[in-house]
């Protein structure tokens, strides 16, 4: 599950990075910033249209004028020979026609570029004409006839009239102008009134001759339109067919019809700056595009970064480096949601290896940290994500959600995965562990609650003799914690060695009955609870490692007791933990020395359970102990299942049949046998027997017929004082 949040925690990141990141940053940046170049280029078009719309409406407008000006240029141009007294009098006096000829007609065509001229007496008959660049036949008045005649009828009306409207400096005779066609071509058709220019000459007005000038609108006339003005591609046509990209002016006559139109391709700033600048303009937006994504992806690759980077962290806080198990913060936040979900079913377990400093210590810690992975694979194997490695050689698994007979039966799939030994290269390191189980029921909510709950019962699990499962109760809880008051007040005890005394208790002949020793047993004199028994301390002292200052107390006060006592033998109960101190063999010498009791007198009982401890029993300090001639017992033998071949070691001198065969021996046949067989093996290794825990006399007897040599209980005396006990050997005496 674990396992599964973190994944889930991996994927979201992956996806922050990745498709989240996409839509929610780079696609809105990259919209943005084609939008902002779109608004650009739409901005740049439009202005592109409106200055060329500009420029066209321009060019019309100058078209208007130009066709004006052309209409007013071409009577303009009849003036300089129309208004002359000698054109006048030409006209009169029926002047040669190569005068006529020289001055009305060629000249004007060849001067001013008119395509035609005519001249018209008084009835507005023509007697000359001229077109195409020469004298041409009357009958070429025709062709201009419809468009010309009314003008002049219109001219010599207003000439009758005396009108006088617009004329001025600049134009100085009246006029009338249309636009029509001279043979197919467009043309301004002007007529003017030949008049004397000095005033000196009387007329009839109205009957003056007229000058007809026609000046066509398309062929050379496009060509000066186009030089001058600088219309690209002018052209006429008499019908109007839109064209893209060419504009049209409409000419039109006095009646304002269009005659035709004049169609150019219109001048385009905007376009022309625009086509200069849209290369510059696209490069720009591509650049500004490309940076943009390069900023994105750095941005991102950043991001991606920094997100690997905070994994990472992420995975390093909430695991071991060890094992790679989830690590104590992983189990904190893991447990109170594991409560919450399994509502009451489920349990803790706290799994804790019961020799692992012993092989950290023995064998170093490179050999240890690989015992731990090998340890951590077995639990995982079994565990799955619900293992966590909380500490040096502590591990959890929670059991989410399953009865507690569930979470027993997987811890001891546990011990007995961990009771195989862990091969490293040569080496089979033997760990075992002790667990403790916390049922979610006893918890309430809160899981630290609950861890405290599976600590209390690993360590009763622990107490009960290691390699056990122990599943937390409350009764369980209050022994832990007069345990670890006891335990408090057992360290403020070491202090005061006064509130440690030894009481013994004497040690008979089966044969003759006599006293041939004293067992030297602690007790705790504490200033409340009064003479505590070492039942409820010993262990304690051991788990704390207190039992080596109370062990060395009680050796020092039984040899000063038992130095000058009349007694073979003080037995003195040493326990595993003393005997792997590599110190205590002088200790014990010092001790020795300093209260003068020989070492052949002195005999150290060790219990068959802690000589059975996996976790060593210090083999060289008994063998330096033994070397002093001190001698050793093995207590209690019959409780730890010693195999009879271990007897063959050569560290025992006498064996101490428990008290559990020696009170029911006499009554149980089997238990019979079991002793019989014992006292048959101590023999044959030349062991010494005693049987403890003797308390009557049927016992003694039954007890001595089996052939124990020495006998020890109630029945020859209890642990008492030393005054007591001096007071008895007194006796015996
Ligand atoms: P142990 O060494 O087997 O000592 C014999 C125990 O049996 C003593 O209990 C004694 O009072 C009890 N006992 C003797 N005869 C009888 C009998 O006839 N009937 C019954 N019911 N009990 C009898 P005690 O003094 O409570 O000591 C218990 C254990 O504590 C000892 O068992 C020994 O293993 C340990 N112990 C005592 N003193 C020390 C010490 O100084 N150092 C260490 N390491 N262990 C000690
Ligand atoms: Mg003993
Ligand atoms: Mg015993």
């Amino acid at each position: 599950m674990a396992k599964a949040a973190d994944a889930d925690m991996s994927e979201r990141i992956r996806l922050y990075s990745g498709r989240k990141f996409f839509f929610c940053v780079a696609l809105p940046l990259m919209i943005g910033a084609l939008a902002l170049a779109a608004g650009a280029f739409a901005t740049l078009r439009w202005s592109v249209a409106a200055s060329d719309r500009a420029a066209v409406e321009r060019q019309a407008a100058l078209m208007a004028v130009v066709v004006q000006n052309l209409r007013n240029g071409v009577a303009h141009d009849q003036e300089s020979v129309t208004v002359w007294d000698e054109a006048v009098l030409a006209m009169r006096n029926f002047a040669a026609p190569e005068w006529i000829d020289l001055n009305l007609g060629a000249w004007m065509h060849t001067y001013f570029g008119h395509d035609g001229a005519y001249i018209l007496e008084s009835t507005d008959v023509p007697i000359y004409a001229y077109s195409n660049g020469d004298v041409a036949p009357l009958a070429a008045w025709e062709r201009i006839r419809a468009v010309a005649e009314p003008l002049a009828a219109r001219l010599r009306q207003r000439l009758r009239e005396g009108d006088t409207e617009g004329l001025s400096d600049r134009v100085l005779s009246l006029g009338e102008s249309d636009i029509g066609f001279d043979e197919g071509h467009p043309a301004v058709i002007s007529v003017k009134p030949i008049v004397s220019d000095s005033g000196d000459i009387a007329q009839t007005p109205g009957s003056e001759y007229l000058h007809v000038a026609v000046r066509h609108l398309d062929g050379d006339f496009l060509d000066d339109l186009t030089r001058r003005y600088l219309f690209d591609d002018l052209a006429f046509t008499p019908v109007l067919v839109p064209q893209p990209g060419r504009e049209a002016f409409p000419i039109r006559n006095a009646a304002g019809r269009p005659v035709g139109f004049f169609t150019w391709r219109p001048f385009g700033p905007g376009s022309q700056v625009f086509a200069h600048m849209a290369p510059i303009a696209a490069g720009s937006l591509a650049l500004l595009v490309l940076a943009v994504a390069a900023a994105l992806l750095s941005s991102h690759r950043r991001s991606v970064a920094e997100r690997t980077a905070a994994e990472r962290l992420h995975h390093l806080a909430h695991h071991d480096t060890l094992t790679g198990l989830p690590n104590r913060n992983a189990l904190d936040r893991r447990l109170d949601g594991a409560l919450a979900a399994a509502r009451g079913q489920g349990a803790l377990l706290h799994v804790n290896l019961d020799h692992f400093k012993v092989v950290n210590d023995t064998l170093g810690h490179a050999v240890g940290d690989l015992v731990v992975r090998a340890v951590a694979e077995r639990i995982e194997a079994l565990c799955g994500d619900d293992a966590f490695r909380i500490g040096g050689d502590e591990f959890v698994a929670i059991v989410g959600e399953r009865p507690v007979r569930e979470a027993v039966a997987l811890a001891e799939a546990i011990l007995a995965a961990l009771a195989l030994p862990v091969q490293v290269g040569e080496i089979h390191a033997f760990v075992g562990a002790s667990i403790g189980i916390a049922p979610f029921a006893e918890a309430g909510s809160r899981g630290k609650e609950l861890f405290r709950k599976a600590n209390v019962a690993l360590h009763q699990a622990k107490a009960a003799g290691r390699g056990r499962i122990a599943v937390y109760d409350t009764a369980l809880d209050a022994d832990m914690r007069r345990r670890a008051a006891l335990e408090r007040e057992l360290r403020r005890a070491v202090a005061v060695p006064e509130q440690f005394e030894v009481h013994y208790q004497p040690i008979v002949a089966a044969a003759s009955g006599a006293v041939t020793g004293v067992e030297a047993l602690a007790r705790w004199r504490h200033p409340e609870h009064g003479l505590v028994p070492p039942s409820e301390f010993i262990g304690i002292a051991e788990g704390c490692g207190l039992i080596r200052e109370i062990g060395a107390i009680v050796l020092e006060t039984a040899c000063r007791d038992a130095a000058t006592w009349p007694v073979a033998t003080l037995a003195v109960n040493v326990s595993a933990v003393q005997l792997r101190d590599a110190e205590f063999p002088a200790v014990v010498a010092d001790v020795l020395q300093r209260t003068g009791l020989p070492p052949e007198r002195l005999e150290i009982e060790i219990t068959e359970s802690a000589w059975l401890d996996p976790s060593g029993h210090g083999a060289a300090t008994v063998a330096a102990l033994r070397a002093q001639g001190i001698r050793f017992a093995l207590d209690d033998f019959g409780t730890g299942f010693s195999s009879l071949g271990r007897l063959t070691d050569a560290v025992f001198d006498r064996i101490k049949i428990d008290q559990s065969f020696v009170r029911t021996a006499h009554a149980s046949a089997s238990d019979a046998a079991i002793i019989d067989a014992i006292v048959a093996l101590a023999r044959a290794k030349g062991l010494k027997t005693t049987a403890e825990g003797v308390e009557t006399e049927e016992m003694a007897r039954f007890l001595t017929l089996a052939g124990c040599d020495e006998l020890q209980g109630f029945h020859f005396g209890r642990p008492a004082s030393r005054a007591a006990t001096e007071a008895l050997l007194h006796r015996a005496r």
